[in-house]
């Protein structure tokens, strides 16, 4: 089958590689309808070293279940299934609490060990605990928001319930990618009253006011603490979403959150320490946030998509095929497109 390998960074080739097989018997074989590249993919593709076997990318998918392991009870041949970007067994401690990111036997697709999603195939590990199976084939216009609870959806709204984000809050959404976007339609669908995004790209802006943003602070760093202060009666936020992971953006994140407030941090963070530690302690500003388990929010956001409360899949601004992939990374990194859907 054809898939995505990144080699270094900047280097991402669309190769033929074996098929996946199943390989345990609580195993699982999709063949992939929907995948896309994610924010968190640019990483790899600015930094990535030099690798002789390259990866397979990505983690976000939606797809038909063609064969499953021998012990497979719950999921069927047949399935229409999202995959969350990480699995999970669905029966040790941290799944039963919701963490699933967190399982014992659990682990990320698009790894090195386990091979990801932009393919035309993809093995699933501990399908039945992975894999959120939909009774029916849903709508092909419903496919993109469905794709979104693979990861950003839940991503951005995990940001939101880390950020304690409740009916009347004030919040604040730093970073304009498809997560912060999500994070977005997350806090207004909490019923945030006051949502403030951070960003600067008009496009971006534009889809935000859409999700319900009702202020935008394009300014970076001093200015923007500056600017966040004066929305809010000069004392910032209740909640703070940071979707981005880099030290600039979590020091705002720190600095907006008005005393007792909560930031939910869900960009992976490119360095070691989160700085603000004092304005933080002093201001008893609570700082969470991790790899969302979206496993767990698909159940609650599924209603809302289906029932075209929310639109999470507007974030797709370009849909290419598997030979496109390569400029699809460099368009994303480019900041040219928002997010790119993979249709194998
Ligand atoms: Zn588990």
């Amino acid at each position: 089958m054809r898939a995505t390998v990144m080699y270094s960074a900047g280097d991402v080739r669309i190769e033929n590689v074996p098929d996946p097989q199943i390989i345990q018997s609580t195993d699982a074989v999709i063949r992939v309808t929907r995948a896309c590249v994610c924010g968190s993919d640019l990483w790899p593709y600015q930094k990535m070293e030099n690798s002789d076997t390259g990866r397979v990318m990505g983690h976000e998918a939606v797809g038909v279940v063609e064969d499953v392991g021998a012990d497979v009870r719950t999921i069927k041949r047949g399935d229409f299934v999202i995959m969350p970007f990480a699995f999970s067994d669905g029966t040790c401690m941290f799944c039963h609490d919701g963490l699933q990111t967190s399982c014992i036997h659990g682990g990320f697709f698009g790894t090195t060990e386990v091979a990801g999603a932009q393919a035309e195939a993809v093995r699933i590990p501990l399908a039945d605990g992975t894999l959120f199976p939909l009774g029916a084939h849903a709508d092909d216009a419903l496919m993109p928001s469905l794709l979104t609870l693979s990861d950003v959806m839940g991503t951005g709204h995990h940001a939101a319930i880390i950020a304690r984000v409740t009916p009347g809050k004030s919040v604040a959404v730093v970073g304009d990618g498809a997560v912060g976007l999500c994070g977005v339609i997350a806090a207004k669908r909490l019923g945030a009253e006051q949502i403030i995004i951070l960003g600067r790209h008009a496009d971006r802006i534009a889809l935000a006011k859409d999700f319900g943003a009702t202020d935008v602070v394009n300014e970076r760093g001093d200015a923007a603490v500056e600017r966040v202060r004066e929305l809010t009666g000069g004392y910032g936020v209740h909640s703070v979403l940071e979707c981005v992971g880099l030290e600039q953006a979590m020091n705002t994140a720190i600095s907006i959150a008005r005393p007792g407030g909560a930031v939910g941090r869900v960009g992976v963070p490119q360095e070691q320490t989160i700085p603000e530690s004092e304005p933080a302690f002093y201001n008893n500003v609570t700082v969470g946030g991790g790899p969302a388990p979206v496993r767990a929010y698909i159940e609650d956001l599924l209603p809302d998509v289906l029932a075209g409360n929310i639109e999470p899949g507007r974030v797709f601004d370009r849909t290419v095929a598997l030979d496109g992939v390569p400029d699809g990374y460099r368009a994303m990194n480019d900041r040219e497109a928002i997010k790119v859907m993979v249709k194998p």
